[in-house]
């Protein structure tokens, strides 16, 4: 279906009063029609009874509020949501709405396929075709919300929290992420704190310092190594933003940011990245940076295997083992519970279609071969199976 003139999601509340005013109307105006938009869900300027009849007449014919369609949606026996929207040219994108007992998240993407290419990433598989609109990342909140409300008979808020880590890099489409992340924390659209909205990188080094001026968030870091030579491979961008420079990035961000730490995210990787080696040098580098004042909680994420990855995840006690190391270390360590793996919506396994413009099964076979060589090189102490706590 074709609609008129430009999606008002394109816009947060700034953007709106500009356009607003081509249109020869005030700002309070678009506070009313944000309003109307984001926190009532309507999307037929008819229906929004406070604005002029002029007003909803010039509207209806340069504008329009639509969300990319929705393809399919599956739900988990535990709850989750995941939706596939259709964004045009053959590519769709996920989002997954994780219920839990006081908190509903939203996991939101940012582009279709993403350009890092991280080893263990069902998404980094399938390669990169492009950005995604302010509107289309918007889209994703303004949809699950309203249909979460109308599903739920709700007339509160149902989406709590929001986390940027669908599918793409976010800080590598910053200028459409960063006016989506205003209309996300705006009292007059969807009211979240910036402790409750996370932007995750895997290490943007450059935008996560604009980040810390345009428009502070919870960070999260995808680290998942101790060491430069591992983290190349597993995460390429490591190549242009080693890891000194990116904690030193981090630290530089914990004054801005909304909790007094940041997140690291350690995907466990059997024989990759999980032995307790792995573990004291990642000790070692987080006291070398905590003594220039950074302050870190690990996230460690149980890998979700899918075939063309040819990685499995660590066990499980191998898993807790290099949890408590690292809390032993007086570092804060959980370890993530897996949501909706029934349905392909638990972490790494977003994968909707993307029409590559890259040439990622290149990259990828060059990294499966190093990953492969360093897993059957011997760990060097590695404690065997079940018995590394
Ligand atoms: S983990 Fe994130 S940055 Fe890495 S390939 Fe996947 S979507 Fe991209």
């Amino acid at each position: 279906m074709s609609h008129p003139g430009v999606n008002l999601l394109e816009f947060d509340l700034d953007a709106l009063a500009a356009f607003c005013e081509t249109l020869g109307e005030k700002r309070f105006r678009a506070t009313q029609l944000f309003r109307w938009i984001h926190q009532r869900g309507v999307a037929d300027f008819g229906q929004m009874s406070d604005l002029a009849k002029s007003l909803r007449d010039k509207l209806a014919g340069s504008a329009h509020v639509a969300a990319p369609a929705v393809t399919t949606q599956h739900i988990s026996k535990d709850g989750t949501i995941k939706w596939l929207f259709d964004v045009g040219g053959g590519n769709a994108i996920e989002t997954v709405f994780i219920p839990e007992d006081d908190r509903g998240t939203l996991c939101i993407s940012s582009q279709a396929g993403c350009a890092v290419g991280c080893r263990f990433c069902s998404t980094g598989h399938q390669g990169f075709s492009r950005n995604l609109t302010t509107g289309e990342i918007v889209a994703q909140l303004w949809f699950a919300e309203h249909f979460l409300r109308r599903h739920l008979g709700s007339t509160e808020r149902v989406i709590t929290n929001v986390v940027m880590m669908g599918m793409g890099e976010p800080l590598q489409n910053y200028d459409r992420v960063v006016p989506a992340l205003r209309t996300m924390l705006s009292d007059h659209g969807y009211g979240l704190s910036r402790r409750r909205v996370t932007v995750s990188t895997s290490g943007v080094v450059p935008m996560i310092d604009r980040l810390a001026r345009d428009c502070p968030v919870a960070l999260a870091v995808s680290l998942h190594a101790p060491d430069d030579e591992l983290r190349d491979h597993l995460v390429p961008l490591n190549r242009k933003h080693p890891i000194d420079e990116l904690l030193a990035t981090c630290t530089r961000y914990l004054p801005h940011a909304p909790r007094d730490f940041i997140t690291f995210e350690y995907v466990m990787l059997d024989g990759v990245n999980d032995t307790p080696q792995h573990a004291q040098a990642l000790i070692a580098l987080m006291r070398r940076h905590g003594a220039q004042g950074l302050r870190a909680k690990f996230n460690l994420i149980p890998f979700n295997p899918f075939p063309q990855s040819g990685l499995t995840c660590s066990p499980m006690p191998r898993v807790l083992a290099f949890g408590k190391l690292l809390n032993d270390a007086g570092l804060v360590t959980t370890v993530r519970k897996t949501r909706g793996d029934d349905i392909d919506a638990a972490c790494g396994q977003l994968a909707g279609d993307v029409k590559d413009r890259t040439r990622v099964h290149e990259r990828m076979a060059r990294q499966r071969s190093y990953t492969r060589r360093r897993a059957d090189a011997p760990a060097v102490g590695a404690a065997p199976e079940g018995k590394t706590g």
